[in-house]
């Protein structure tokens, strides 16, 4: 196994990880049925996308 012929500086690693945070994901609403949904995802309570059914959604 290849070993780091030096240590990482406190600084490189905190550069490197200034990239790591988590985003919450970017909702929009769905035309048909107002509901939160994903962009450029089906609608996971109609089931529509693009003005056409796509789906089946299963009532719980
Ligand atoms: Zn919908």
């Amino acid at each position: 196994m290849a070993v780091p012929r030096l240590k990482t500086s406190k600084m490189k690693k905190r550069q490197r990880r200034s990239h790591h945070a988590l985003v919450a994901p970017n909702f929009g609403e769905c035309p048909r049925c107002n509901a939160q949904k994903l962009p450029h995802c089906v609608c996971m309570t109609c089931g529509y996308y693009g003005g056409e059914k796509r789906v089946e959604v299963e009532a719980h």
